[in-house]
């Protein structure tokens, strides 16, 4: 009997597995039953503020745990590669990091690569904590700088140019959170394409999520894709971590809660994938199984090439990570 499922794991496992493109390890597994009654029904910037109570108590060893856990259930589910994004701020200070940096050499000696972004949930502009990310940059500790313009509300834009700014002086590829909330008053995507190219950094900038597209108008979307495509931004979905978008009155396309893949893949843009959070406060039941995020995005998109979704479960997570050099954008 034909299997498409069958088919298309079959082939994302003959190219080596999945590219987990996108997690946060340090915070895998950090749901409790007490925590998760409390915060079931608080705002995502609510659980941003919730985060700190576990990043004060944990020490090197409690990251060291999670971070493992992470790897070995990733590894186990096929993933071969995975970036994940640890907390550097002034609430962590660097326990996530040096966690991460024992992780990854224990994650290479058992076969499975590990890159390291930084998270700025407390933004990067604050002198305190942008003293900590250019000493965690000077130690080597990054494989990626990486951003969340909300985090700085205000001065997303100088929160850009400082991370992209740190990218070219350190060559590094930069992973940026934008246009989360599925919401077409967000306009973050274009923002980052526009200062990606203002910093010379065409063809290392990676966007995450950019769900908020999928919001506006059919125009604004082609212009955005156009744009993405001379500032060789490449893109990431995390197709469960928004797909619980809630319900509004507010009007626009009608839409899934999903980055539009579908069309940015029609104009030659570098799509790879991510499970963003497993098992913490933010997406309890998430247990960051890739052919769980692989089969949403087929279903929410209609996206049944397989050869563009094996592309997306392996080397475009490879690119994208840096796990090989890429091609400013193009599509590969
Ligand atoms: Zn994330």
């Amino acid at each position: 009997m034909f299997n498409p499922n069958d088919l298309l794991k079959n082939k994302i496992m003959e190219k080596g597995g999945f590219i987990n493109a996108h997690a946060h390890f340090d915070r895998a597994f950090t749901v409790t039953e007490e925590n998760m009654e409390k915060v079931v029904n608080y705002h995502l910037f609510d659980k941003w503020k919730f985060v700190d109570k576990f990043k004060r108590k944990a020490d090197v060893s409690k990251y060291a745990d999670n971070i493992l856990a992470a790897i070995r259930t990733q590894a186990d589910q096929g993933v071969q590669a995975a970036m994940t994004f640890i907390d550097v701020d002034t609430v962590s200070g660097f326990k996530a990091l040096e966690a991460a940096q024992v992780c990854k050499k224990l994650a290479a000696d058992e076969g499975f690569t590990l890159k390291i972004c930084s998270q700025a949930l407390k933004g990067v502009l604050n002198p305190e904590e942008n003293k900590l990310l250019r000493k965690a940059l000077e130690m080597n500790y990054l494989d990626a700088i990486g951003g969340l313009p909300r985090a700085d509300h205000g001065y997303e834009q100088a929160h850009l140019d400082e991370i992209l700014f740190l990218g070219s002086e350190y060559n590094k590829r930069v992973h940026v959170h934008v246009d989360q909330l599925n919401d077409n008053n967000e306009k973050e995507t274009e923002l980052l394409a526009r200062r990606t190219m203002r910093w010379g950094m065409e063809g290392k900038v990676t966007a995450v999520h950019s769900i908020s597209v999928a919001a506006h108008s059919k125009e604004y979307r082609e212009e955005v894709y156009r744009m993405s495509r001379d500032a060789g931004l490449s893109f990431i979905t995390c197709p469960t971590a928004w797909i619980d978008s809630r319900r509004t009155e507010w009007l626009t396309p009608t839409h899934n809660s999903i980055t539009p893949v579908e069309e940015m893949l029609e104009h030659d843009l570098v799509v790879a994938i991510g499970s963003d959070n497993i098992q913490d406060v933010y997406k309890p039941f998430s247990d960051g199984n890739m052919y769980t995020e692989i089969k949403f995005l087929l279903e929410a998109l209609h996206l049944y090439d397989i050869d563009a979704l094996v592309k997306i479960a392996t080397k475009n997570g490879r690119l994208v990570i840096g796990m090989e050099e890429d091609n400013g954008g193009a599509k590969i």
